[in-house]
């Protein structure tokens, strides 16, 4: 690890101020993910900039209009077990708790888990060549280990996957993002905030330099009867996920009115298709139907030498987590 010089911001606007001043740091709450790259030297900011005193990005509060915002500072656990988002919110829940560790979930932030990296062997490995820490020096898993890589939206420069729980839950729910930058507070969508990795795969998101995530709005529509995150992964903690689904519906007499649908595991950011989404609506909840609806989602996947097995697992686990989610089936 390099040396490094450490800042304390009182409040989001000094946080940014300080970017400004030292344009090569990092903003660090938990730490969970960033203390691991830096330790790799995967990162080596010459500042970290400590947000965690920031008190007002540290609260789940209630919207006017009904939903949640989640402060970004509030901790992954402390989410997951707040009544409200219990209540309210049971998918993000499973979602939560099915990531990581109890210990790396008390210590993780919100903003965070929405900032972590791809857990790719050679992004990790500075000895290999990788377009996401190094551009233009190549990508090592297209030739090389891929099993756990995209089979969705990757390109020929990079065909790693995100690997948040919470941020598939957030993706079906259609959650939005509030950041502070130098250019005042603005509002990503969700489906906005990650991106694919074209030719600048060492962009993860669409935060501008210095823009600090604040809070996390969880709409008013919570999907909270018929709901499912599923996580199938190689071992049954502590592991990232393979293929991850998180579904939900609303269901009038006998029909779906209303469908989310949310994978990770598959894709550089969590892949949500619309299409699919409206296929599903006015339709029987049954496993023909949720077969078709992997179909359309899965016909432009495309697997690599290891990974080509995702593809019929992700359409089981389509399937599989319909059925619980309607309460067909149990897990
Ligand atoms: Fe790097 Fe992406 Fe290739 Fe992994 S998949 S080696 S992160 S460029």
């Amino acid at each position: 690890m390099v040396p490094f010089n450490y800042l304390i911001a009182k409040d989001a606007i000094e946080a940014t101020s300080l970017f400004n001043n030292h344009r090569n740091s990092k903003f660090i709450a938990g730490g969970t993910n960033l203390i691991d790259l830096m330790k790799e030297n995967v990162s080596r900011p010459d500042t970290l900039i400590d947000i965690n005193k920031i008190d007002s990005i540290n609260t789940i509060t209630e919207l006017p209009g009904g939903g949640l915002r989640l402060g970004a500072l509030v901790k992954n656990a402390d989410t997951a077990y707040d009544h409200r988002v219990q209540k309210n919110y049971p998918l993000l829940c499973q979602a939560i708790l099915a990531g990581a560790s109890a210990q790396l979930r008390n210590m993780a932030s919100n903003g965070g888990n929405l900032l972590q990296r791809t857990r790719c062997y050679y992004f990790y490995d500075t000895a290999t060549p990788c377009n996401k820490r190094e551009p233009g020096t190549g990508c090592s898993a297209l030739g090389g280990l891929n099993r756990i890589h995209a089979i969705l939206g990757a390109s020929e420069s990079c065909i790693a996957v995100f690997p948040s729980d919470m941020c598939v839950a957030l993706a079906a729910l259609g959650a939005l993002v509030n950041t502070h930058g130098v250019h005042g507070d603005r509002i990503i969508a969700f489906a906005d905030f990650h991106r694919l990795p074209g030719d600048t795969p060492d962009l993860d998101n669409n935060l501008h330099p210095g823009e600090l995530i604040t809070s996390i709005d969880l709409p008013a529509e919570s999907f909270d009867v018929h709901y499912s995150y599923l996580k199938l992964r190689d071992r049954t903690s502590y592991a990232f996920a393979l293929v991850s689904v998180a579904t939900a519906f609303k269901i009038e007499d006998g029909l779906i009115i209303d469908a989310r649908l949310a994978l990770g595991g598959m894709a550089h950011k969590p892949w949500r298709n619309l299409e699919a989404e409206d296929f599903m609506k006015g339709k029987e909840p049954n496993a023909k139907n949720f077969s078709d609806t992997a179909d359309i989602i899965l016909h432009e996947a495309r697997g690599h030498e290891h990974n080509a097995f995702k593809i019929k697992l992700a359409k089981r686990a389509i399937i599989r987590n319909g059925l619980i989610a309607v309460n067909l089936q149990t897990a």
